[in-house]
């Protein structure tokens, strides 16, 4: 290339563009790949009319709905669907052919982004994940048409994957899910939001008790207070739907005080289902669970072992 000469760049029109619809702007979108380094030029519609007909046709049949990006799943729903479920098996291959061209290059002290064979398949990788969200997310919203969706922090990364991948997927899947969310606003007037991900995975959502060893696996979760057992990702979801609703956990609160609000409303309604029965259970799970330091100060101290000097008596219920 020449500086201050033209060059012509062939585009190639898909499926996506065609069915998209909108007036045609007067200008292109270049985008460099930070990871491939390759650049990529889109043509740029107005969509503006089109929406205004989807988003009046639109009808909402529920307030919202919760997703969860889980270690095993990908994405769960608080309906209880797994929609990502076979993910898992198709990114190792992609994290298996990636690796190890990036190994090659690294060997032969050349940048993985200077091989034309790693480019394509991070590419390849990208336009997968475009694919799979798109359908998911489509067809969720299409089947359960909700008012709002509800997400935690985007955080898309899985410990089964290597650091690369993960890297890759976590930059992409995020820009994915954004831009799919700003079109479900743009198209139906879907609104999203996303609360803070702190202790989701280790609250039971049927009765709020928090507890690391509530989740037995990967995708096992059961309560140690109230015995209920389910996927561990739709556990998430549902939590995080219920994290909305009482208004606790915006994205910007600290762990610590998600967790004390936590447990501050476990106590509360504790206090309710004992006296209407309660737990029949053998030993109490909160003595050896660190999230709840104050039952175990009054254990220690009942047992005379040490004084507590911060005992605070409103929890003795
Ligand atoms: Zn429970």
């Amino acid at each position: 290339m020449i500086r201050g000469n033209k060059i012509a760049v062939p585009l190639l029109t898909c499926e996506r563009h065609e069915k998209r619809g909108g007036r045609l702007c007067n200008g292109v979108l270049v985008t460099e790949d930070r990871e491939s380094g390759a650049l990529s030029f889109g043509v740029v519609s107005d969509i503006g009319k089109d929406c205004e007909s989807s988003r009046a046709a639109y009808q909402p049949d529920r307030a919202f709905m919760a997703l969860d990006f889980g270690l095993s799943t990908l994405f769960a729903g608080d309906d209880g669907s797994l929609p990502g479920k076979d993910w898992l098996r198709a990114l190792r291959v992609y994290d298996q052919r990636i690796t190890s061209i990036a190994r090659g290059q690294q060997r032969h002290g050349r940048k993985p982004r200077d091989s034309a064979r790693y480019r394509e398949a991070v590419a390849s990788l990208r336009g997968w994940i475009r694919t799979k969200v798109g359908r998911v997310l489509n067809a969720l919203v299409a089947a359960k048409r909700p008012t709002a969706l509800v997400l935690e922090r985007l955080n898309f990364q899985n410990p089964a994957l290597s650091r690369r991948l993960n890297r890759i997927i976590q930059n992409c899947g995020r820009a994915v899910i954004r831009a799919k969310l700003a079109d479900f606003q743009d198209r139906f007037g879907i609104t999203s939001e996303e609360v803070n991900p702190a202790y989701t995975s280790q609250t039971c959502s049927c009765c709020g008790y928090v507890d690391k060893r509530n989740r037995r696996s990967q995708s096992t979760f059961t309560c140690l207070w109230c015995g209920s057992t389910m996927h561990a990702d739709v556990n998430a979801a549902r939590n995080i739907g219920q994290l909305r609703a009482l208004s606790i956990g915006s994205a910007f609160q600290s762990k610590a005080s998600v967790l004390a609000e936590l447990v501050r409303q476990f106590r509360e309604r504790r206090v309710r289902s004992t006296r209407s029965g309660g737990r029949s259970s053998t030993a109490d799970p909160r003595s050896t669970n660190p999230c709840f330091g104050g039952e175990q100060a009054i254990t220690a101290r009942m047992s005379g072992q040490t004084k507590a000097p911060n005992l605070v008596l409103s929890t003795l219920t």
